[in-house]
């Protein structure tokens, strides 16, 4: 099973994502490609039901963007999980590096928070990624394990779990990881995951992901799907995307 994943960050309005779901709805995937839109919050409810009315069987499913690790309370601004089941949400993406950078999350943050979320039945995609000074140190894969380790609750479902390497200077840039350094990464993060006893967990690749670099990308045994963000705003680059993971 491949996982295409769209991070729609704080992008679309209300017209715009409709028509991004309705020209994805036509994009005919088999049973082999599973497909995430992680929309802003506000567009979750009309998500849900654009993809509604285009049918079940698209393989859409919608995430939140982040949670709070708290199931209520004074959190001004913040969402819970059980309010993104609610909505309609099958997972959150946890530890974005714009929530790490940005709102200051670190790694417990983010365990609080898979804990919280899984506990609310939802799927949690975990992202973790070194920056470049830690790249061209040689030392990033100790960065992404050592975040791995300390992003991952105690007690973690294997089975709501999907890991998303995001390497920081390759987000937005237009730089992307080279397919020997994803598939290096990947491999160090299922072993990482396989000696922690948590089996089966896909291990996705994001950072500057398009149409003309996926399918070398989506061709290592080592990586199960992409996080796309800012080519999946636009129709034809995510369905391209999704095709390539077809094929
Ligand atoms: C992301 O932020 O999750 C991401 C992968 O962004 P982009 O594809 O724009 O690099």
């Amino acid at each position: 099973m491949m996982i295409i994943a769209s991070n729609w960050k704080m992008n679309l309005d209300r017209l715009s994502a409709e028509q991004l779901l309705a020209e994805m709805g036509s994009c005919p995937v088999s049973d082999k490609v599973s497909r995430i839109v992680f929309p802003s919050f506000t567009l979750i409810d009309l998500a849900r039901t654009t993809r509604d009315h285009i049918g079940q069987t698209v393989h859409i499913t919608l995430g939140g963007q982040d949670c709070h690790d708290a199931a209520s309370g004074a959190h001004t601004g913040d969402v819970s999980a059980a309010m993104l089941v609610e909505a309609g949400c099958q997972w959150v993406l946890v530890g974005h590096s714009e929530r790490r950078q940005n709102h200051m999350e670190h790694s417990e943050k983010v365990a609080a928070k898979t804990k919280a979320a899984q506990a609310e039945g939802l799927s949690v995609m975990l992202c973790v990624g070194e920056n470049l000074e830690e790249r061209e140190s040689g030392k990033a894969e100790a960065t992404v394990t050592a975040m791995l380790a300390a992003s991952l609750p105690q007690q973690v479902d294997a089975d709501k779990l999907a890991i998303a390497y995001e390497p920081l200077w390759a987000i937005g840039t237009g730089m992307t990881a080279t397919p020997s350094d994803v598939a290096a990464m990947h491999q160090a993060i299922h072993n990482y995951l396989k000696d922690l006893g948590l089996k089966d967990v896909p291990v996705l690749y994001g950072g500057s992901v398009n149409p003309d670099n996926a399918s070398a990308l989506l061709a290592l045994e080592q990586v199960d799907g992409v996080l796309v963000g800012g080519a999946s705003l636009d129709a034809d680059s995510i369905n391209a995307i999704t095709l390539a993971a077809e094929n």
